[in-house]
């Protein structure tokens, strides 16, 4: 087995991160927690696993930031255990290569994407699901922080894994490669649009197009044809392609929001003090994708009295932001993280399935998403390119790995 490993042993952490802030190609020098491994084979720990052969495997921002060790170790996750190992790579589509005696979901020639994570409950094999699991939402999984009895090994970012086949959901025929890698990052977009659906007549703010946030888009007009999409961009370029995936208006970073915001929403716009702006009305719903201090202090300004913010981007940091809206406007705040379960149409169904079957009918466009392929052996030069997006013009980035 060849997969890419973050070895996360103190000294190579610190280091790392001391030195990064110099230079960012510090994260592919021999001092850095990140090493292609050599290993044979792992045998299957237990009869409900499966290894898997990859196919292909997207770049996740939230793998740059591992990779990055872009992470205070004072926010909430940093308190939870972690693995001394990480395998990096969850976007991934592979081919079921070898099964355990007591499989079921999955056979053999199988192609697959991953969509649980090998501790949670079901992968446990546990009859009674926590809260979490029972919703669908098996990121949230309320024991996955509890010592587990066999390791899965690989990730996305090598030629196989092993991993309990209740990991592993079934891509159906008429998915390309190209657009399986797409199923976890739409299963999120989605899960993040069914925060808030929008609702007829809604103006609704996407702040922040990379991946998640072209994605988002769409399934924002797929659930709700009469509501009006601004999406905010940082460079010209990534303006074309929202408009083309169904913005109705765009404005950009260095533009000035507030006058934007109050054109599109008749919101007025009050101006204090040190370049304090106050808005009175604004967006029925704000999509932070970025969810960085400067995103979210826009965000929730933005927003109409009664008004949503949805928290979707990542940041592991603590973070200066003024909270006052949430009272002072009734802006309510909330997050997203994941994939669950929703009820589209009177069914329920995972969001992942539904990204699948978007993706299948073409109703979820992503041939203009991937934008950069490379094979396992440039891993280096992926990285530096998928961290560098406004010069390479990035989306997505793929892993070609058969
Ligand atoms: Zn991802
Ligand atoms: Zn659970």
């Amino acid at each position: 087995m060849q997969t890419l490993i973050l070895e996360l042993t103190p000294a190579r952490m610190i280091l790392t991160r001391m030195l990064s802030r110099l230079n960012a190609s510090v994260i592919f020098s021999p001092a850095s927690p990140l090493r292609l491994l050599n290993i044979p084979d792992p045998p299957l720990p237990a009869a409900p696993w499966v290894r898997v052969r990859n196919r292909m495997c997207g770049i996740c921002g939230s793998d740059l930031h591992q990779l990055s060790l872009d992470v205070s170790l004072d926010v909430a996750p940093a308190a939870l255990p972690a693995h001394r190992r990480i395998y990096l790579g969850h976007e991934m589509v592979g081919e079921v290569v070898e099964l355990g005696p007591e499989v079921q979901n999955v056979r053999l020639g199988d192609r697959v994407v991953r969509w649980g994570r090998a501790d949670d409950c079901r992968a446990r094999g546990r009859q009674t699901l926590c809260p979490a699991c029972e919703r669908g939402h098996r990121v949230l999984c309320e024991i996955a922080s509890e010592p587990r009895e066999y390791e899965p090994i690989g990730g996305g970012f090598g030629d196989s894994f092993i991993t309990p086949a209740s990991t592993l959901l079934k891509v159906p025929e008429a998915l390309t490669d190209e657009q399986a890698i797409f199923a976890e990052p739409l299963a999120v977009a989605i899960h993040t649009a069914f925060r808030r659906p929008p609702r007829p007549g809604d103006k609704v703010l996407v702040l922040g197009v990379g991946t998640i946030g072209y994605l988002l888009i769409q399934v924002l007009r797929i659930l709700q044809p009469a509501c009006d999409i601004t999406a905010l961009t940082q460079f010209d370029w990534q303006a074309a392609l929202a408009f083309k995936l169904g913005a109705d208006h765009i404005f950009m970073v260095n533009d000035d929001g507030d006058a934007h915001v109050a054109r599109l929403t008749q919101a007025r716009v009050y101006r204090g003090r040190r370049g304090n702006t106050m808005l009175i009305g604004g967006f029925d719903v704000v999509f932070d994708v970025v969810g960085i201090p400067a995103t979210l202090n826009k965000a929730l300004r933005w927003t109409r009295s009664h008004g949503t913010v949805v928290l979707v981007g990542v940041n592991l940091h603590r973070m200066r932001v003024d909270l006052t809206p949430v009272w002072y406007q009734e802006v309510d705040l909330i997050g997203s993280i994941g994939h669950d379960t929703v009820l589209w149409q009177d069914e329920p169904i995972s969001t992942f399935d539904l990204a699948m079957r978007w993706m299948a009918e073409e109703r979820v466009l992503t041939d203009d998403l991937l934008t950069h392929r490379f094979p396992l052996a440039a891993y280096r030069n992926a990285f530096e390119i998928a961290l560098d997006k406004n010069r390479h013009h990035v989306i997505k980035t793929a892993f070609t790995l058969n």
